[in-house]
């Protein structure tokens, strides 16, 4: 089978291969990959960012059906749609693990990065965490919602976000134009989205934002409080450290900041307008299976829409030049019956 993997140079490219799969163990099982969108931490794991793994086959946003099962088997069935998320697996007996904090799991196993991932023809998952993809729902947007999506609405969760409550997106790339959706749709927030591109910001406005705003034009921190009053959360899905800092003088009173985008770098935080104004900074990291499975029900529902395109697997190094370069307004998406 066809697999896009990191190269042995680690130089943030891939190559493709044909690769053998090991025989299934003990509850695992095999999926024929439909779909894999190629997300930003990709890049960072072909670049070795995170440390370096050649070979390793690339991808944690993949939808494929099941086509066999391994022993010890009971949570899934041939024929099943199921996705394959940068939450791969957790130890299962820890205290996050046991208290609904699974990717917090001190040996978490990661899609795409510690195990291989689903930029392939065919991938090996661990069944008890292979969440199914409901019906209704359909397969391409379904891998913008196993990442970006449950990234997004688990942020907006660890928010607090309440109804009639404000929002601000800052970053409108492809986490930032499903936290619009989620926070609109969903929350039922009203929502403010920052970016530096006017193209990302008119999707943002066609995925419901209420205001927009070019961070180009300045004062963005000083408008959006005479506009909103200042926001209950800000989330920030942008990869430089200044919009982070900039987003804490956005909030209200009692706001919180919720960090989601990984820049590298630290984000300045004023200690007299942390405690005068009770403000709260949280991160949040991807989702657990449940947050996923929710966040699924809400697409099948149509409540969110991802914006998708569908490629090839020969493309995957045009598409990381295309990301690199921020081309890219929602996801690309690789079909894996297209050659
Ligand atoms: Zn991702
Ligand atoms: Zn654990």
């Amino acid at each position: 089978m066809k697999a896009a993997v990191v190269r042995d140079a680690v130089d943030g490219y891939v190559d493709i291969i044909d690769k053998e799969l090991r025989p299934l163990e003990f509850g695992e099982a095999l999926v024929d990959v439909e779909y894999c969108g190629l997300c930003h931490t990709d890049l960072h794991v072909t670049s070795g960012d995170y440390g370096a793994f050649p070979g390793r086959v690339i991808g944690h946003e993949g939808v494929g059906i099941v086509s066999k099962l391994g022993e010890g088997v009971t949570a899934l069935k041939v024929g099943d749609r199921v996705s394959i998320a940068w939450f791969f697996g957790g130890c299962g007996h820890c205290e996050y693990c046991l208290t609904g904090r699974e990717t917090f799991c001190r040996n978490v196993r990661n899609a795409g990065f510690t195990v291989d991932g689903a930029m392939a023809q065919q991938v090996i998952v661990d069944a008890n965490y292979a969440v199914k993809v409901p019906e209704g729902l359909d397969p391409v947007e379904a891998t913008s919602l196993t990442c970006a999506g449950v990234t997004m609405y688990k942020a907006l969760k660890t928010g607090g976000v309440k109804p009639g409550q404000w929002v601000s997106v800052v970053g409108a790339g492809g986490l930032g134009n499903l936290a619009v959706q989620y926070a609109k749709h969903v929350f039922g927030a009203h929502v403010v989205v920052v970016d530096g591109n006017e193209d990302k910001l008119g999707a943002a406005k066609e995925c419901g934002a209420d205001i927009i705003l070019n961070r180009h034009d300045g004062n963005i921190a000083q408008k959006i409080q005479e506009l909103t009053g200042g926001v209950h959360t800000a989330q920030v899905t942008a990869v430089n450290a200044q919009a982070f800092t900039d987003a804490v003088d956005s909030l209200r009173p009692d706001g919180r900041l919720v960090a989601v985008a990984l820049p590298t770098g630290n984000m300045e935080l004023n200690i007299g307008k942390t405690v005068l104004d009770g403000i709260q900074v949280a991160g949040s990291l991807v989702g657990t299976r449940q947050d996923l499975a929710e966040t699924f029900q809400f697409g099948a529902e149509g409540k969110v829409k991802p914006i998708v395109h569908t490629r090839k697997l020969s493309e995957v190094n045009d598409i990381i030049d295309e990301m690199k370069a921020g081309k890219i307004v929602g996801r690309e998406v690789v079909d894996m019956s297209l050659s």
